[in-house]
């Protein structure tokens, strides 16, 4: 009898399992697959960044060596040895894991997990595991087009396009959201001729729309294809490629490419579960219902990342294992989720927390917006990666800071300034009055932060 058993390795499962454990609980966690760390060390974001910073890096070499007065000679590419890399990164922290596991006397059970019972799951429907205690952490899948079907081959998901084993000349990507946009960039890199259809008038439509619309004017510049508006309606694959029948501004237009790379959004994950078996309901579209201390309709069981409604990221899924961890034993943890930032890593890279522009005025919130460019930014210049901008959104009455967004170098890393200011409620002149190092991009948050209360000093 175990006080936990967590369902799932993910980023989720994982850490609650962990963090379980240091806080004295006796603790097993189920990996269906042999190995562990859950979509986002597998097939997400780990071998994603890996392709995603060996292809700029090839891509920058490429375009920008000579600009930085760097001679190279005929330059090559050696797909394999690339995906070869992006493989032993993986291999690295799924042995990583199941260490940290011993280390902190986690039970590692490997088999599809599926209630028996509200207090018990078989294993491959033979071993039966009893514990007090569940925590469903069973993630997400891609969300197939009915009459587009994966098969890997020619129609992929983002699992498919991470193990190509050949660069294709041509791809379609259904879909301009982070994933298409993502993986999309990879294969530009390497000599692709990639064109999006999107459904929506924008691309990444959780972004603020200034950061939308600036992402796809680079990426255009990069030589990406959009196609906005174009719902695709028909579509079938052979030995030779796709074809795709899309609907843009009513009229279908035919669409052919060697693969075509399907990124329309993530279902929750549930299917082998039988939740029915323990009482556990799961809404309209499949995430499981969960109260705000995540019990799901049976008190027993937990429900985390992927499989309960929010951002589906992988950072999310840590907060609420680490969150469940914590109430098992019997603490009182707290997630912020107004301050859960995203980032897209493209080139440039695209991060934001909090409120975007257009969600408060749906909010009727009265704000202030500072936006300063990196085009002003001295680091950026120097370093010659000067697109983009900081802009801060911050409550008119007291400056309180309710949204970063930023786009530009190292998008991803300098967010968390933003992220530590909304979780702890500073105001951008707190931002403003904060020493930050020159030259620095960090400086750009400075500025935008001074635009909020009063002028900025280098614009
Ligand atoms: P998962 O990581 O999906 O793990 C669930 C685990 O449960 C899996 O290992 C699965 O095999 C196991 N499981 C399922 N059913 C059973 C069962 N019945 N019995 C036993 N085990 C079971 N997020 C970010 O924050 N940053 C990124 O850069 C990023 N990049 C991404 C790139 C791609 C291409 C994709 C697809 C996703 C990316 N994500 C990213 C999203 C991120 O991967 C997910 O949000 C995250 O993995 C969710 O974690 P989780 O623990 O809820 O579930
Ligand atoms: P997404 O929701 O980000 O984007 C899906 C896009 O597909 C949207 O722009 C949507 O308008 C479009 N779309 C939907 N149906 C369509 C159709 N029939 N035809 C054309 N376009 C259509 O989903 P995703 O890119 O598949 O990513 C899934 C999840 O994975 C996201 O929630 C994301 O949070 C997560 N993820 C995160 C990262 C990261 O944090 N860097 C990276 C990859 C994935």
């Amino acid at each position: 009898m175990y006080d936990v058993c967590v369902i799932g390795s993910g980023p989720g499962g994982y850490v609650c399992a962990i963090k379980a454990a240091q806080l004295g609980l006796k603790v097993a966690c189920v990996e269906k697959y042999p190995v562990l760390g859950g979509t986002c060390l597998n097939v997400g974001c780990i071998p994603s960044k890996s392709l995603l910073s060996s292809s700029e890096f090839y891509h920058k070499v490429q375009t920008q060596a000579n600009d930085y007065g760097i001679k190279t000679g005929a330059l090559g590419l050696d797909f394999s040895k690339m995906t070869e890399k992006k493989s032993s990164v993986v291999t690295g922290f799924n042995q990583g894991i199941s260490g940290l596991f011993k280390k902190n006397k986690v039970k590692e059970i490997h088999g599809t997990a599926s209630f028996v019972s509200k207090d018990e799951i078989s294993i491959d429907g033979k071993e039966k595991i009893k514990a007090k205690n569940f925590v469903i952490a069973t993630g997400s899948k891609p969300t197939e087009l009915p009459f587009l079907p994966f098969d890997e081959k020619k129609i992929l998901s983002s699992t498919g396009a991470l193990a190509l084993t050949k660069v294709p000349k041509t791809l379609l990507v259904v879909g301009a959201g982070i994933i298409g946009v993502e993986l999309g960039s990879v294969y530009s890199r390497l000599g692709t001729k990639v064109v999006f259809l999107e459904f929506l008038d924008r691309i990444c439509p959780t972004l603020d729309t200034d950061s939308s619309k600036l992402l796809q004017k680079l990426l255009t510049k990069q030589g990406l294809t959009f196609h906005l508006g174009a719902k695709v309606t028909k579509g079938s694959a052979s030995a030779s490629g796709v074809s795709l029948d899309v609907e843009i501004k009513g009229k279908i237009e035919k669409f052919n490419a060697e693969h075509a790379l399907v990124a329309v959004g993530r279902r929750p994950y549930t299917d082998d579960l039988n939740l029915k078996n323990a009482g556990v309901s799961v809404d309209e579209k499949g995430f499981i219902t969960i109260d705000s201390g995540f019990k799901t309709t049976t008190p027993n069981i937990y429900a985390i990342g992927d499989t309960v409604d929010g951002p589906m990221l992988a950072h999310k899924a840590e907060e609420e294992g680490m969150a469940v961890a914590e109430l098992l034993a019997n603490k009182s943890p707290k997630i912020e989720y107004m301050a859960i930032p995203s980032v897209v890593y493209t080139d440039p890279e695209v991060a934001g927390v909090g409120l975007t522009e257009a969600a408060a005025k749906e909010r009727s919130l009265s704000v202030k917006v500072g936006k300063f460019p990196f085009k002003a930014n001295s680091r950026a210049r120097a370093i010659g990666d000067d697109e983009g901008f900081v802009k801060i959104i911050a409550d008119s009455a007291s400056n309180q800071v309710l949204g970063m967004h930023i786009i530009g170098p190292h998008a991803g890393e300098l967010i968390a300034e933003g992220v530590l200011a909304i979780t702890k409620k500073l105001r951008a002149d707190d931002i403003a009055h904060t020493s930050h190092a020159h030259p620095t991009l960090s400086e750009a948050i400075k500025e935008a932060a001074l635009m909020v209360t009063s002028k900025a000093l280098h614009i």
